[in-house]
């Protein structure tokens, strides 16, 4: 079972038009409809299960720049200045604040990569740094053994995924948004060339324009319509524990383990490698795209055949738009963790800080990862579907960069000056002769 989200409450009148459907209650379909909303554009928000049920409640919650690809930078640094107005926008406490992220090296290699990223990040002006010896052991309180250093970006952030999506749909809702939960859309219709309505399985709604924020669904909702999105899906297992009191509060990333101080004051808890990739039907269909990253991640990816594996197995890309679509079939995607992972990231969390040693582990969860060949989202217009604007892709770090990615998406939804260059977030980018590029991602 997922973990505990914040409800909204769901709208209840599916009206017959309105100006731009959104597609997925995740973070990126919420900031979208928020900023739409704030923007006085009629927005209709259609989740199929309930708002955040996904990957926007089950991932760790770091909203950070440390490590980005630099295509993404603009994107992330707008993302942190609407991150530190959220509370006040949302009215809402979404948990956010400044408390660094942190990356530790504990190989040449690793120093080698961050020195290099440190480089590449210093125009942007973030405060990013290289952390030693009494600076390291200050952001690690209590902390057993010694590290070479750390990259450390004090402007840094996190936030509560189970706070965050949904206080950003209730603001979306104050502002005119409708949110609709348990509210599938099966498909799309076009008329005179373009976008004419969504069809879901309440009924049809008119509109000029569609934000597709599907998250792992997204590949096969395109499938339907005929678009190619590679996309794949990766297993994560996180936990969480019960309040330890004097542990750390700076989100730090080692290989065997990240951690995550809560707002509750307990923490959350995962491996920081080792993802299980189910072998599906689509990593063959898009092996040609993913290649390039398979080779460079290695055995950091463990290739499995899963129950993923069999849903996936013969079922249909294309169905009736008047019958039930695999979006009411599988309302929520709720894998169930990998408790060996989550097992080893406990017992190096006790090593690292022994003061871990007998507190209760609250509750444990799975979560699918939609990542993209390259690892950097889609953030685009659909060429072949005048009208569809998809905004997915965010390849295990779409959190922190929501709010100014769903800010861009209704950008380009709308046809407003685009607040970041979208150009590397292209969908075409695969299929334009131009290389596929992966990023230094650490
Ligand atoms: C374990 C884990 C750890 C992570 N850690 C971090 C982190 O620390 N920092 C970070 O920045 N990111 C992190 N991520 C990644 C981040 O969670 C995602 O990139 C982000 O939440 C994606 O948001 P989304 O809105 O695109 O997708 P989702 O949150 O998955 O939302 C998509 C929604 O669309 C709905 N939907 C799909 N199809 C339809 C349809 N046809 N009709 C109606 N509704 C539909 C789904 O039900 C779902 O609710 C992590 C992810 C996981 C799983």
């Amino acid at each position: 079972m997922g973990p505990y989200v914040d409800s909204v409450t769901s709208d209840e009148v599916l009206p017959a038009a309105t100006s731009v459907v959104v597609i997925g209650g995740g973070i990126i379909g919420t900031s979208a409809a928020l900023s739409l909303a704030a923007r006085g554009i009629r927005v209709v928000l259609c989740e199929k299960g309930y708002i955040a049920c996904e990957q926007s409640s089950r991932n760790w919650g770091w909203c950070r720049q440390a490590g980005r690809d630099e295509r993404e930078m603009p994107l992330i640094v707008e993302s942190l200045r609407l991150w530190r107005d959220m509370d006040r926008l949302t009215e809402s406490a979404t948990g956010f604040r400044e408390c660094g992220v942190m990356y530790v090296a504990e190989s040449e290699a690793d120093e080698a990569r961050f020195q290099a990223w440190l480089d590449m990040a210093r125009p942007y002006g973030i405060g990013a740094r290289i952390v030693l010896g009494e600076g390291l052991k200050a952001l690690m309180p209590g902390a057993q053994g010694s590290y070479r250093g750390a990259l450390h970006v004090p402007t840094d952030g996190c936030a509560e995924p189970q706070k965050a999506a949904p206080a950003i749909a209730r603001a979306a809702q104050r502002m005119g948004a409708l949110i609709l939960a348990h509210c599938a859309v099966r498909g799309i219709e076009r008329g005179a060339g373009r976008v004419s309505a969504v069809v879901t399985e309440r009924g049809s709604i008119a509109c000029e324009a569609v934000i597709l924020a599907g998250g792992a669904w997204t590949g096969l909702f395109c499938a339907s319509l005929g678009v190619r999105l590679p996309q794949l899906k990766v297993l994560s297992s996180v936990m969480r524990t019960a309040p330890v009191s004097d542990g750390p509060d700076t989100c730090t990333y080692l290989n065997e383990v990240g951690y995550r101080k809560r707002l509750d004051g307990g923490y959350t808890i995962a491996r920081g490698t080792g993802y299980i990739v189910p072998l599906v039907p689509d990593s063959l269909r898009y092996l040609r795209e993913y290649l390039p990253t398979m080779r460079k991640e290695g055995s950091a990816l463990k290739p499995r055949l899963n129950s993923q594996s069999w849903r996936e197995l013969g079922a249909p890309r294309r169905w009736p738009l008047d019958r039930p679509s695999p979006f009411e079939r599988t309302r929520v995607l709720d894998p169930a963790p990998n408790r060996a992972l989550n097992r080893q990231a406990r017992d190096a969390m006790i090593r690292l800080y022994p003061q871990f040693r007998g507190v209760p582990i609250v509750q444990e969860w799975g979560g699918y990862i939609d990542v993209t060949p390259d690892v950097i989202p889609y953030i685009s217009a659909v060429g072949a579907v005048p009208g569809l604007t998809v905004a997915t892709g965010f390849s295990g770090h779409g959190f922190g960069i929501g709010p100014g990615a769903g800010r861009l998406a209704a950008d380009l939804a709308t046809g407003q000056t685009p607040s970041v260059d979208p150009a590397p977030f292209r969908l075409s980018r695969f299929n334009d002769g131009s290389p596929i590029l992966i990023g230094p991602e650490i």
